[in-house]
């Protein structure tokens, strides 16, 4: 691990594998888990106080909760704007499936509308209009760092969660930092994410009340000020460890360089991949809202065969997958409530197309021309074989 941040070994140079993702941990981040170890206090200790002070100030937000992963949180989030039983939540089908999952935790039904064929972003007047007298909330999701329209939805007077597990280090169309919005975010730290605690993720919000709500819900519903085995709700344990928010701090304190890493290797791959005729790259940045560099995913010509361009890439010693697939064509979904292909056209087909390529903070240069050279040699070869194909059908 520790080589990972020291310059001149840099990974995946020359023609080895050249993987999805990868997190730069040092010894900053190997000294603050020591620290906590050889404390032996390694739960419900100070660094996790310490850890959401310092994020909520990052962001913005007056209060942060720090839980178990994203998901915890965006299901501790959803309970506390008060989605329960026969409720609805208006989400995107383009997004991970735990965003749509966690309404169901609360026997809830996920609402998908279609997405914004540019930002990728649920379509917030689609949004609107799927509003019902059974709409207990909204959850928009940032998707691939780009801010969704909050604007738009925070018109419908509906509560609102935000899943900015993909969104650290962006803004709002008005060029607010995502998360100071008032409503809870939830930004994640899997070991993909801008930066990470292994595994977890944080709730943040302008309001005390929701803190305190799933501070307790993420320890077994236990009251603040009580003894250790009174509960007067019902709660999860989905607490972060001590050691997980040391490491958070110590990555906190570097994301600044971790975030312009990661938007200088996205400006290395537009200029790349610009010159690649039919791909779509990533949409820019529109007045004053800035991408969070999350992943890098672009969008294959039509007609384009997604999954052996993916083989092929891997072949070459290049990390890819299809991303995002459709939520409301998983299987679990299509069976329990019904959801078909043709649904969401937009969705549908932006996620036959796209892939995640590498992108991490640390690559060279020189890795993303590989990506680049083998990405447009692929398709290259690809179109070939279609012509090729009309040529011989003709
Ligand atoms: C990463 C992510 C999450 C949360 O994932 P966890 O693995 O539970 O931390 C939620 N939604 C989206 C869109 C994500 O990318």
């Amino acid at each position: 691990m520790r080589g990972q941040t020291h310059p001149g070994v840099a990974p995946g140079a020359g023609n080895g594998p050249i993987p999805l993702a990868r997190p730069v941990l040092g010894e900053r981040e190997e000294q603050a888990v020591l620290e906590v170890l050889r404390s032996g206090h390694l739960s419900l200790g100070p660094r996790v106080g310490e850890f959401e002070r310092r994020f909520a100030a990052r962001v913005g937000a007056a209060h942060a909760s720090a839980v178990s992963s994203g998901t915890a949180g965006l299901h501790l989030a959803l309970r506390a704007v008060g989605v329960s039983d026969g409720a609805e939540v208006i989400t995107s089908p383009f997004s991970f499936v735990a965003s749509a999952n966690v309404a169901i935790y609360e026997r809830a039904r996920p609402v998908f509308v279609d997405i914004d064929p540019l930002t990728l972003n649920l379509d917030a007047e689609a949004a609107a209009a799927a509003v019902s007298s059974r709409t207990a909330a909204i959850l928009p999701v940032h998707v691939f760092g780009y801010p969704a329209d909050i604007e738009r939805l925070e018109r419908t007077g509906v509560p609102i969660v935000e899943d900015a597990c993909e969104a650290l280090g962006g803004a709002y169309s008005d060029g607010v930092t995502i998360g100071s919005r008032g409503h809870p975010a939830v930004f994640a730290f899997y070991a993909n994410k801008q930066m990470t605690t292994g595994e977890g993720g944080i709730v943040v919000t302008g309001e005390g009340a929701v803190k305190e709500r799933i501070d307790s819900e993420r320890n077994q519903g236990r009251a603040p000020n009580m003894d250790w085995l009174d509960h007067d709700r019902l709660g999860f344990n989905y607490r972060l460890s001590d050691i997980a928010c040391a490491l958070g701090i110590a990555q906190l304190e570097r994301l600044d360089q971790l975030l312009a890493a990661r938007a200088r290797v996205a400006s290395l791959y537009r200029e790349a991949l610009g010159t690649i005729p039919g791909l779509t790259l990533p949409c820019e940045d529109a007045g004053l809202a800035r991408r969070g560099w999350f992943v890098y995913v672009v969008q294959l010509p039509s007609g384009v065969d997604r999954d052996r361009t993916v083989t092929e890439l891997g072949a070459a010693g290049i990390a890819a997958k299809p991303y995002f697939p459709a939520i409301h064509l998983m299987s679990y979904y299509r069976e329990t409530f019904g959801y078909r292909r043709g649904q969401f056209p937009v969705c549908e087909d932006v996620s036959d197309r796209s892939i995640a390529i590498p992108f991490y903070p640390q690559m060279a240069e020189g890795e993303v021309a590989r990506v680049a050279q083998a990405l447009g040699a692929v398709l290259s070869q690809a179109s070939g074989s279609q012509i090729s194909l009309a040529a011989r059908s003709r």
